[in-house]
């Protein structure tokens, strides 16, 4: 059978198989980006009563109105981003599926679309599913600094987009405004969409602020806002997420979203707009209790020798694994597997450059002791 060859090298990520490895020895999984947390209970009943209400047809196109007045409200507050919820809110099928949509509808196969190395492996696929050109732009660890001469060389005729995450995964860069301002005079003077996935608005330590870039001067008009509600209230199986766009891209990111996936389940759209409407200090404690997981892990990673490279937002941390001594990140995250019965990732998830090899991504958005006793683990590693 002569089938396609576009996502020929792609391949469901390494992350799945070491869940399955790690649950094969009961090991403790702080490979997959999955917080296991309880949801909060305002949020859990909402979605019970709605289901009690029969709210079980398809939503429209965009989305629950009571959901995109809830978003719009939401980003107000936090931001003061004046959104207006009928022509520029789209809610879509979790941050992913706004991704996938918002390429879908705004870019062409064979655009060249660039982004930052590491990457989120559902872009770079993405990107390359539909048929578009990947181009990657390093940031420069220990701070993942951004070489804005290299941005600006890596821009052809043929780009048309730039994907940003902040905060990011897999290595927790918060963008600066500065750094926003000067990625955005770049985007206005090449003419740049720029999707920027801001999952983790609500996770940011040392009282760093999450800034969005459609808060920044002129770049409301060229950018695509995703987030969503499955790491603000710990649903990632949800599915609820949303873009924000100018309104023709909306319309359009709509379309595309209801030929890919009809709509985002329509009770939960319901729960999430209760969600949403919760108090600030809701989304202000995320920060905080993140932060003390974040110093549990990266603790004691330094103490096992596998220097973090301590994140600054979202709710991963990348760690040279050298010391482990093997010749691929695949195999570290095997032996790690094997000596200490933790899971983590292959930097190789995030990168096409050999540098990926050296390093393992480790999620601590997991219950305190489960973290305490991986700590203890890696510890013993010493
Ligand atoms: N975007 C980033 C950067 C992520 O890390 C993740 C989950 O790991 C997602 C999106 C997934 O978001 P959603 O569940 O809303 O699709």
């Amino acid at each position: 059978m002569r089938i396609g060859s576009r996502l020929a090298n792609a391949a469901v990520s390494d992350i799945r198989a070491m869940t399955r490895a790690c649950d094969a020895v009961g090991g403790i999984n702080l490979g997959q980006g999955v917080c296991d947390l309880p949801t909060p209970e305002p949020v859990a009943r909402a979605a019970h009563a709605a289901i009690d209400a029969g709210k079980a047809v398809y939503a429209p196109p965009e989305g629950v109105p009571a959901l995109r007045e809830a978003i719009a409200r939401r980003v107000g507050r936090d931001y003061g981003l004046s959104v207006d919820a009928t022509s520029e809110v789209v809610v879509t099928l979790g941050a992913t599926g706004g991704f996938a949509a918002a390429a879908m509808a705004l870019l062409d196969p064979g655009d060249e679309v660039i982004l930052f190395e590491p990457y989120y492996g559902y872009h770079y696929n993405t990107v390359v599913g539909l048929g578009m050109v990947p181009v990657l732009v390093p940031l420069r660890p220990p701070a993942w600094e951004v070489d804005f001469d290299a941005l600006a060389r890596a821009v052809t005729d043929r780009t048309r987009a730039i994907v940003l995450c902040t905060p990011g995964n897999p290595h927790g860069k918060v963008w600066t405004p500065a750094e926003l301002d000067a990625l955005g005079a770049l985007a206005a003077s090449r003419d740049l969409l720029v999707i920027t996935d801001e999952i983790y608005e609500h996770i940011v330590y040392e009282g760093a602020a999450h800034v969005p870039l459609a808060t920044r001067p002129g770049m409301r008009a060229r950018t695509v806002t995703l987030s969503g509600c499955s790491k603000t209230f710990s649903v990632t199986g949800w599915r609820v997420g949303y873009a924000i766009a100018p309104p023709d891209a909306a319309r359009r990111i709509a379309v595309a979203h209801d030929l890919l996936y009809v709509c985002a389940p329509t009770p939960l759209q319901h729960a999430c707009a209760e969600g949403l409407a919760m108090p600030d200090d809701y989304f202000r404690g995320l920060s905080a209790m993140y932060q003390k997981k974040r110093d549990i892990v990266c603790g004691a990673l330094a103490d096992a020798g596998l220097t973090p490279y301590v994140p600054a937002g979202a709710y991963y941390v990348l760690a040279d694994a050298r010391r482990l001594g093997c010749a691929t990140a695949r195999e570290a995250a095997f032996t790690l597997l094997d000596r200490a019965k933790i899971a983590a990732v292959s930097g190789a998830s995030f990168y096409r450059d050999p540098v990926g090899e050296t390093l393992l991504r480790f999620c601590f958005a997991k219950d305190d002791d489960l973290l305490e006793e991986a700590a203890r683990r890696l510890r013993a590693l010493g």
